[in-house]
């Protein structure tokens, strides 16, 4: 491996660790819940779910989950009460 690899991958162990660096805009997933798959997807600061319960909240499980789990890197959103 070259000098210049190795270096990328210590920066990269840095970054990693200030995760404030990094700000998600979208993405896409899968979330496998107890009983079905569900597509989630975070586009222009706004969540969205293909299961039931977010049809009518405009939240579920699935959604509040991958904020916990992205925390800091995405665009704030409260969470409701
Ligand atoms: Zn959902």
């Amino acid at each position: 491996m070259d000098s210049s690899i190795i270096s990328k991958i210590e920066k990269a162990r840095q970054y990693a660790e200030e995760k404030d660096r990094v700000n998600i805009t979208s993405f896409a997933a899968t979330f496998k819940g107890n009983h079905d798959q569900y597509d989630v997807r975070f586009e222009d600061g706004a969540w969205r779910c293909d299961c039931h319960f977010f049809a009518t909240r405009e939240v579920c499980s699935h959604t509040m989950a991958l904020q916990r789990i992205l925390d800091e890197m995405l665009t704030k959103q409260p969470e409701p009460v």
